[in-house]
């Protein structure tokens, strides 16, 4: 009686969502008190909530980012350690991806117009694409602080952040005394501890059949599981499917690939990796030595790479 007791009263998961990053992000907390989880998840959304406005280059607020945006070409801008230090690991992925991963397609991006409150329908122009491209050497590090080296140099977080925003929730959360939880914005987690006595369940996407998972995982312990898509955003314009990553090389939406999910330690790291790798199909040599677990998608909606 007393074990029957004790298995029905073992707390239910506890449940909340909010609308961030231009996504829905859903908190899973379990085994723990309710009132401290509510406590532990209203503090980790304000924080990714701070995240998204301190890192954004979209809306009406003003931040930091798109101060240097705004800059003089050439002048030296001190930017908020958090924001220096992003930028310098997305300046390290930016090298060791071939520059597949590129911080500074700010201009580009907002021609695209993805993030735009209202994306457009049809591409623009190449002249207009040759135009917002940017060097390819492009954002300086000086003693005091950081430079734009051309016009077209704007940073733009979009394919790190969310990352970042997540691994900051999730830091939260540990330091109110959850040990069991899952973040997860639009698909892109990460995940502490388990599910009870059972690991977490969660399912990757199909890129092509909306509602359809292509692959279900079961994980525990603190992992990170982020997918980068060609559905996430985009339209057809004449039967052809225009998306929000960009290949730096070309300026147009990258085309090698469906979809590619990335493991790693950090969301940070899965973030960032899922879109340079989506960029560059898991090129051998990129991949090779980077401690992830990759599953790709290729163009044609074969799987080409499975190590998850
Ligand atoms: P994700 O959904 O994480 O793959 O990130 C895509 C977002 O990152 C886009 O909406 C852009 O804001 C930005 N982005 C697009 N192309 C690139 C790129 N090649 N490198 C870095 N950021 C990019
Ligand atoms: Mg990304």
């Amino acid at each position: 009686m007393a074990l029957l007791l004790a298995a029905c009263s073992a707390p239910a998961d506890i449940r909340d969502s909010r609308f961030i990053m231009g996504t829905l992000v859903e908190f899973t907390v379990a085994g723990a008190d309710e009132a401290a989880s509510t406590v532990a998840i209203t503090a980790a959304a304000n924080e990714m909530q701070r995240i998204e406005n301190a890192f954004t280059i979209y809306g009406n607020q003003n931040n930091s980012v798109k101060r240097f945006n705004r800059s003089q070409v050439g002048a030296s801008v001190q930017l908020p350690e958090e924001i220096s230090t992003l930028l310098a690991t997305a300046l390290t992925i930016k090298r060791e991806s071939n520059g597949a991963f590129d911080p500074a397609l700010g201009r580009l991006n907002r021609l695209w117009g993805f993030s735009l409150p209202e994306a457009p329908t049809s591409p623009p122009s190449s002249r207009a694409i040759e135009q917002a491209m940017p060097p390819a050497t492009c954002i300086e590090k000086r003693n005091s602080g950081w430079a734009r080296l051309h016009e077209t140099c704007m940073l733009d977080f979009g394919a790190i952040a969310k990352g970042y925003a997540i691994d900051r929730g999730i830091e939260i959360l540990r330091n109110h005394g959850i040990a069991n939880a899952i973040i997860n914005a639009g698909g892109d987690i990460r995940l502490i501890g388990s599910h009870g006595d059972q690991p977490w369940r969660i399912g990757i996407r199909h890129p092509r059949n909306r509602g359809e998972v292509i692959q279900s995982l079961e994980l525990q312990g603190d992992v990170a599981v982020v997918t980068s898509g060609d559905y996430e955003r985009f339209y057809i314009f004449k039967d052809k499917r225009y998306h929000h990553i960009l290949d730096p090389k070309s300026g147009w939406p990258a085309n090698t690939a469906q979809s590619v999910t990335v493991i790693a330690k950090s969301a940070m790291q899965a973030d960032a990796w899922s879109t340079a790798l989506f960029i560059s199909e898991g090129h051998p040599d990129i991949s090779r030595n980077l401690n992830i677990r990759l599953l790709i998608v290729n163009n044609r909606g074969e799987i080409t790479k499975n190590t998850l």
